[in-house]
């Protein structure tokens, strides 16, 4: 009998806490599914961390021949480790936890459930997200409604990284290269079937959050320019608005002069036009070179991530480091 294989891919940066308890979690889920057809591996990423972390996985590895490690060269972000993590996945499906607990590992069979259907995305949305502040959740939901309506690719809400791949996902999503990456915006791209499992998500099991407002905002940014170009279109508009009324204003003025004469008045109108152009072209401005920022990090062609350390599962099948 073939079985199926699926490695649990997790991206942890500074979580030597929060770690321990996670595995833990996921051995007893993989214990208590005692599926002869299913060959479960976990595959954890040290996103660069400046903790314990290293050591503990280290020491979560040498007790467990299911655990390989990858260790990235520095702190490269939780997009770029997931992508280097996934990019270790030779054999099955993959599946992504975040490392704090907030992805119930338990739900584990209920995604092998729905991938033995045939669906090659599957995805955890939250209905419910505890230990995080209102002002989260509302800029969380703004954001995913926003992000529906200005991009093109179907982008599923309240949905993060927590999902399983199928091998020909995951074959899908190993093609996109782009530097920029906006994950959930990749994983809807590359299509296929995909279904969502709601869950309630829970509080962080340890330690903080690394995702303050300031990179949450920025987040959100990435989002929008890698995945729409609306903002440029609406530069367009904007311009264009500003020009009509522009037009007519000037029309308006000229005619007063001719037919009233001018006693250099208009000080005032002159000086918002001034300045309310200028913003309207400095905002512009921005909005393309957010753009071209993006374009000439694109061009530069640099690796996603580089790796100091690759443990493979000693009791994986072939494996090689490439
Ligand atoms: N993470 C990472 N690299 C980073 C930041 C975060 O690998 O630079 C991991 C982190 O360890 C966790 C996951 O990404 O497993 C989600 O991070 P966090 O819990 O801080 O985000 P939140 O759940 O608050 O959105
Ligand atoms: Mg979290």
């Amino acid at each position: 009998m073939t079985r199926d294989q699926l490695t649990v891919v997790v991206a942890a940066h500074d979580e030597a806490d929060a770690l321990p308890l996670l595995h833990d979690r996921i051995v007893a889920t993989i214990d208590a599914m005692a599926d002869v057809s299913l060959d479960v591996r976990v595959l954890y990423v040290d996103d660069g961390s400046r903790d314990r972390t290293w050591d503990v996985m280290r020491d979560i590895a040498a007790g467990d021949g299911r655990v390989a490690l990858l260790r990235l060269s520095r702190n490269f972000g939780k997009e770029a480790a997931l992508t280097a993590g996934l990019d270790r996945v030779d054999a099955g499906a993959a599946l992504i936890l975040d490392a704090d607990g907030q992805d119930p590992p338990e739900l584990l069979p209920r995604f092998v459930a729905k991938w033995r259907e045939g669906f090659d995305d599957v995805h955890g949305t939250r209905t419910q997200r505890e230990g995080e502040g209102w002002l989260k959740k509302s800029t969380a939901h703004v954001f995913y409604r926003l992000m529906q309506r200005l991009s093109k690719t179907p982008i599923p809400t309240d949905t993060g990284d927590f999902r399983l791949l199928s091998p020909r996902a995951l074959a899908a999503l190993r093609q996109l290269r782009e530097r920029h990456r906006f994950m959930k915006g990749l994983f809807g791209w590359i299509g296929f079937n995909s279904v969502s499992i709601p869950y309630d998500r829970e509080a962080r099991a340890a330690g903080e959050s690394k995702f303050n407002f300031w990179r949450l905002w920025n987040f959100a940014l990435e989002g929008v320019t890698s995945f729409s170009t609306a903002p440029l279109r609406l530069a367009t508009y904007v311009g264009l608005f500003t020009a009509v009324f522009a037009f007519l204003f000037a029309i308006w003025i000229v005619g007063k002069a001719l037919l009233f004469g001018d006693r250099v008045a208009g000080w005032p109108t002159m000086m918002s036009v001034i300045l309310g152009l200028g913003g309207v072209q400095l905002i512009a401005l921005g909005t393309i070179g957010e753009y071209l920022g993006r374009l000439y990090e694109e061009s530069k062609q640099r690796p996603l991530y580089l790796v100091h350390d690759w443990y493979p599962a000693p009791m994986g099948v072939s494996s090689q480091d490439s």
